[in-house]
């Protein structure tokens, strides 16, 4: 087994070779690698080894194991985490210097090439953990509405009971008033240690921007469901609201950013994202299955001649304007405040309980073709007592493969699937393929999906060939029916009806 000092070294000249830090400051980093491991002294390893790694996390991970081993962390995989991100931000340039690397090759060689520069050194720092992103399972289903966008995520990992009884320990909140970072978007998050209840960010960067003329932050998720995927936060922690102003804030971040899409969830419980105390939108460079949807039909808007006006076709009911900034603002406006204040009591769409708002929407907005184009999907959470969880939320029959929040990325065609279903399937394919009903009505992990296989099993005759394929066919189906669930227009006759009789609200 190579000497701490080896890995070490490597680290240190994979973080020169990859630019992340100047030859100049080897000695320098070996010092701080070594410090940060409590070594007094770093030796010099007889055999230094040139083939980096892509991306370092194989080095770390034989630091971590290291320092488990001598004592200097607990064997977590959040402690570990919490000791390679402290490797990682002294590797990292300091925030002033890294954006203004970015806007150096943004000036010189455009926003192209500044994203693709930050985007490739988030993963060589070890932010975005590419090989872990990798883990996740991704594939297509052909559905009505075209192509649909599945991703199980396994990359986020589920934590431990010797962590959670670790952070019980801790006795602190990870989240509130007194928390520090207030939340996981606070711009505070740069350089954060992390704790074992709080993702270490040592290694994240912020890249300022103006949206609006306020302060707000671009950086990359560490998750990346996409390619770039980004998120653009607000400098203050204040709560996710939309508005006019949102629109603007979109616009503003696409002039500077053309090759992006960006969107925001929406602002209320039950149609928003998982975060809703901190302003921020998402972004990235990946075309949506929303993107290549077709048009259900064609409508004006009075004193906007020159503008595109669609309704989708679509699970969801998206509005999309394509034109000029000044008439797709106006129009995205309009709508919006016809639709905050609807109510269509045949169509089970009620704008107010009391003072409890219950319409927003999830923009989402690009360019193309140099013309803007927002997308504005109309949302309700309101309840009633037949869906208790939401009128316009994922249905109860449909809980064993997606119960979460529809939030922008699954508007947009991409949905992002719990880790369990990748073991839940291998089951669930081996008893169909045996016809074993017994099994899986008795198979804690399996039981939940025992009516979907009923049915499947009555359209399919599975075999090992094939059992995979349906049912990854078949999950993208299901995704098609949670988003029709949240689709405020039914496409029906009675859907399209009512459709048409908002639509004449806007003029
Ligand atoms: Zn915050």
């Amino acid at each position: 087994m190579p000497d701490v000092n080896f890995h070490i070294a490597r680290l240190a000249d994979y973080a020169v070779k990859n630019g992340l830090i100047s030859r100049a400051d080897k000695t320098w980093a070996l010092n701080m690698l070594s410090a940060a491991l409590r070594l007094d002294s770093f030796k010099e390893p007889p055999d230094i080894d040139d083939n980096l790694p892509q991306y370092p996390s194989g080095i770390l991970s034989e630091i971590s194991d290291w320092a488990a081993l001598n004592g200097l962390i607990e064997n977590l995989p959040a402690a570990r985490e919490i000791l390679e991100g402290e490797l990682c931000g002294v590797l990292t340039p300091p925030p002033s210097s890294f954006a203004a690397k970015f806007e150096e090759i943004e000036k010189h060689y455009g926003i192209k090439k500044a994203t693709a520069w930050m985007y490739q050194k988030q993963k060589q720092c070890d932010y975005i953990k590419a090989q872990r992103v990798a883990k996740n399972l991704s594939w297509t289903a052909d559905t009505e509405y075209g192509r649909l966008d599945i991703t199980v995520n396994l990359s986020k990992p589920e934590k431990t009971p010797e962590e959670i009884a670790a952070v019980k320990k801790l006795g602190v909140a990870a989240f509130g008033p007194d928390a520090y970072p207030r939340c996981l978007l606070c711009r505070e998050n740069e350089g954060y240690r992390g704790r074992l209840d709080y993702p270490a960010r040592q290694n994240l960067r912020l890249i300022p921007l103006k949206l609006k003329g306020e302060k707000w932050f671009f950086q990359y998720s560490p998750y990346v469901y996409y390619n770039e995927h980004c998120i653009v936060l607000n400098a203050r922690h204040a709560d996710m609201l939309i508005n006019k102003d949102t629109f603007v804030r979109l616009a503003d971040f696409l002039e500077r950013f053309p090759h992006y899409f960006i969107g925001s969830n929406a602002d209320l419980p039950v149609v928003g994202g998982s975060i809703l105390n901190h302003d921020h939108y998402q972004g990235g460079r990946y075309i949506f299955p929303l993107h290549n949807a077709k048009t259900r039909k064609t409508f004006k808007l009075k004193n906007l001649p020159a503008l595109k006006c669609e309704v989708l076709d679509w699970p969801l009911s998206v509005l999309r304007f394509t034109g000029s900034r000044r008439d797709v603002l106006k129009a995205a406006g309009i709508a919006f405040d016809a639709w905050v204040n609807y109510n269509d009591p045949a169509a089970n769409i009620r704008a107010y309980d009391a003072q409890t708002r219950h319409n927003t929407v999830t923009p989402m907005a690009r360019i193309v073709k140099g013309k803007l184009q927002f997308d504005i999907a109309l949302r309700n959470n309101a309840a009633s007592k037949e869906f208790p969880g939401g009128i316009f939320h994922s249905h109860e029959k449909f809980h064993h493969i997606k119960r979460e929040n529809i939030g922008l990325i699954e508007v947009m065609g991409l949905a992002i699937l719990p880790g369990r279903l990748k073991s839940e399937f291998e089951e669930l394919g081996g008893c169909l393929i045996k016809n074993d009903f017994k099994k899986i009505k008795n198979s804690p992990a399996v039981s939940k999906h025992y009516d979907w296989a009923v049915e499947l099993a009555g359209r399919y005759r599975f075999t090992p060939e094939n059992a995979e394929k349906i049912l990854k066919k078949e999950t993208g189906t299901v995704f098609a029916e949670v988003l029709q669930c949240c689709g405020v227009f039914k496409k029906t006759p009675a859907g399209d009806a009512a459709l048409d009789s908002f639509l004449k609200t806007l003029n």
